[in-house]
């Protein structure tokens, strides 16, 4: 496995390369991103991981110092799985023109995270852009878990890059069904468990509320009795009218943004 750190090198490693695949990540590597590498490896000739913290994308400054750093970890991880080439650029590679805040990207960013985060998926749509045109895959691979940032990608790279297809990948839980996040270390055990009890609750009431036998604001209350600190917000979508070309079949989900002490967490179910 290659780790590669400037661009420069990057593209000469990558040689043109026609069947790659491309995992972008903030590190601090769990299961959750392992099953997308693994997906790229068995679709793809070649995959690349990305680990490149965004500070762009963070809107507090004390979330991005916070954000947790576990690089010799996350290389011996990748390294087991046989990953072709790990790049962890410097910002100065990425940022080298500055941060570009104009693409066109849909308004979907605006809602959900986007209201609580402003200015988030624009930073996210800039990197991910930023890295197409050094790594130029055919695939990217990313997680369900974040269904706005992959809706929202998708929708940046079917506009603007005909030939690139972005890939989503399921959910990957713990056992008691927190979705894996690499801000789950910042959890206590006492947090993880209730967030544990979040996800189960919402999961078994999922049809009574997609059915209005009961309603939000009760299960809004509920999810702070069972511990939540704050919740931004819980919303119901239908994930085939989300972004057009809308698709005739419903399909509701439950999107959920929340704390746990100062953790913020995001799920859909
Ligand atoms: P991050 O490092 O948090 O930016 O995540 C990198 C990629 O991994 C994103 O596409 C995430 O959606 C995806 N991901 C994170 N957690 C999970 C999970 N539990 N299951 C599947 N994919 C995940």
């Amino acid at each position: 496995m290659k780790i590669i750190y400037k661009k420069n090198d990057l593209i000469k490693f990558l040689k043109h390369e026609q069947n790659l695949g491309f995992v972008p990540t903030m590190g601090n590597i769990h299961n959750g991103h392992l099953s997308l590498v693994k997906k790229s490896i068995k679709e793809c000739k070649k995959t690349i991981v990305s680990i490149f913290v965004n500070k762009p994308q963070f809107n507090k400054k004390n979330d991005f110092n916070n954000y947790p750093k576990t690089l010799k970890k996350d290389i011996n991880l990748l390294k087991r799985l046989k990953v072709d080439c790990v790049y962890m650029p410097s910002e100065k590679d990425i940022y080298h023109d500055g941060i570009n805040k104009k693409n066109k990207i849909n308004s979907f960013s605006k809602k959900l995270c986007g209201k609580y985060r402003p200015g988030h998926f624009e930073a996210v749509v800039d990197v991910i852009n930023r890295f197409i045109k050094i790594i130029k895959p055919k695939k990217i691979f990313m997680g369900e878990k974040d269904y706005q940032q992959y809706k929202i990608v998708e929708h940046f790279v079917s506009k603007n890059y005909k030939k690139i297809i972005v890939v989503c990948c399921k959910t990957i839980r713990e056992r008691n069904g927190t979705a894996l996040s690499s801000r789950n270390v910042l959890l206590s055990i006492k947090e993880k468990v209730v967030s544990g009890h979040i996800y189960n609750f919402l999961k078994k009431n999922k049809y009574n509320i997609f059915k209005n036998l009961l309603t939000l604001n009760f299960i809004r209350r509920k999810i702070l009795e069972l511990g939540a600190n704050k919740i931004d917000y819980i919303e119901i979508l239908d994930i085939n009218k989300i972004i057009k070309p809308y698709r005739k079949s419903k399909k509701n989900r439950i999107f959920i943004g929340y704390y746990l002490g100062s953790t913020r967490l995001v799920d859909n179910i």
